[in-house]
């Protein structure tokens, strides 16, 4: 009996079976390319490697369609492909131009045995001279839609058959799943970061925004000190600590003296220019935990925490000292000094275990300040009058 023809059988079941078992370590390998490479290249490269690695080809790539044009996405330059590295690299080309382009066009796996020969092949630059023999472009679809070209090609002729064109063929489609998932993640990716960005520079927008109103509301223009309206919040918050502790403080309130002259005499301009360096001077007097503000016109009040009657007095002091310092040329009449009258009240706590609520507190301090302000006025100006506000034990 002549077993040939078995032997044959045998032969070619093992071939099929060698060349599914290869079929299935390339596709294992494709699905072993995670989404966690960030760049669709090398995602590509690292799919392709496992093609190559585990099919007779000699080189793959994949184009994709961009616009009407095919790209070079992945594996070697499309001339690297037939043969020349180095040489006339043609990254893109038309959609529709040979054996790559009919496969798009169509939809339908193109397969040229012998690409010397074949005219569409013939048909590209003469400068490229091709040195493969059999080429194989698929489609990579999703539904209808064609993505691109998955190209695999041999130096040998007739190298591939119908069953590397249906494997290929399911190659190519998973690859097409696997990219349309990899783009999809990435984009969001990409959206989610871009949105971000905007969210961040938006918030920082609106921090800032946020920054300067509450500075705009709560700062004096002129002199930048801060406002009556700060003054109060921040002085109530201070003292109301002050009296839980049962610590002392004082207020000083100070009234520049003829200030109107400087306006009648040498104009807006000059009086302005008095009352920024007079808050200037005074903010260099302050300490950290005391509360400077502009409380009227050519009025200031300096809140003290812990601060007794003594220590009241040596700042008021300080201050008329530092505005002694201070003189103005607005004209040829002479440098122009000012003075200031006043006033201050300290706050004596006595071991009191109730205590008025802080607001009325600083109301009341701030009314015997403004009278012993007036008490330095009637004394003839340029002078300190000083008062307390006792809180005392209730029996
Ligand atoms: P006294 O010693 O009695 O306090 O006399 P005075 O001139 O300082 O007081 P008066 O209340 O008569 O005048 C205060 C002046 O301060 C009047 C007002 O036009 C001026 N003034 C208030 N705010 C500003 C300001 O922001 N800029 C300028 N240039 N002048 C101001
Ligand atoms: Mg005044
Ligand atoms: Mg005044």
């Amino acid at each position: 009996m002549d077993l040939t023809p078995f032997a044959e059988a045998y032969r070619e079941t093992n071939r099929r079976m060698v060349q599914l078992l290869d079929f299935l370590s390339a596709l294992h390998a494709l699905s072993e390319v995670g989404p966690a490479v960030t760049d669709q290249r090398k995602m590509l490269d690292q799919a392709l490697k496992g093609l190559l690695e585990n099919q007779n080809m000699s080189r793959c790539s994949v184009f994709l369609c961009e616009h009407d044009q095919l790209v070079n996405a992945a594996g070697l330059s499309w001339a690297e492909l037939i043969g020349l590295p180095g040489q006339a690299v043609r990254r893109a080309f038309p959609v529709g131009d040979g054996v790559m382009g009919r496969a798009v066009t169509t939809g339908v796996v193109q397969y040229s045995s012998d690409c010397r020969n074949d005219p569409a092949f013939l048909s590209l630059p003469a400068d490229i001279s091709p040195a493969v023999s059999s080429l194989i472009s698929v489609p990579i679809r999703i539904a209808d839609n064609v993505l691109g070209v998955l190209n695999v090609s041999h130096t040998d002729s007739d190298a591939f058959g119908p069953d590397e064109e249906r494997l290929l063929t399911l190659y190519a489609h998973f690859l097409g799943q696997m990219l349309v998932n990899w783009q999809h993640v990435h984009n969001l990716e990409e959206q989610v970061g871009q949105r971000t960005r905007e969210l961040e520079s938006a918030l920082e927008e609106a921090r800032e925004l946020q920054q300067r109103f509450q500075s705009l509301a709560v700062l004096d223009d002129l002199t930048g000190l801060h406002n009556r309206r700060f003054f109060f919040a921040e002085a109530r918050a201070i003292l109301a600590r002050g009296l839980r502790q049962g610590s002392a403080a004082s207020l000083i309130l100070l009234d520049l003296d003829h200030f109107k002259r400087i306006n009648d005499e040498f104009g807006h301009a000059a009086g302005d220019q008095v009352l920024q360096d007079v808050a200037l001077a005074l903010g260099q007097l302050v300490r950290e935990g005391d509360v400077l503000s502009r409380y009227g016109g050519e009025e200031f009040v300096l809140l003290l925490p812990g601060t007794d009657l003594d220590g009241a007095i040596g700042v008021g002091k300080r201050i008329r000292q530092a505005l002694a310092g201070l003189a103005w040329v607005f004209d040829d009449s002479g440098p122009q000094r000012i003075t200031a009258s006043i006033g201050i009240c300290t706050l004596v706590l006595e071991g009191p275990r109730r205590h008025p609520p802080p607001g009325d507190v600083l109301e009341n301090m701030l009314a015997r300040a403004d009278l012993t302000m007036y008490a330095s006025k009637d004394a003839g100006r340029n002078c300190l009058r000083v008062s307390t506000l006792e809180l005392l034990d209730n029996p």
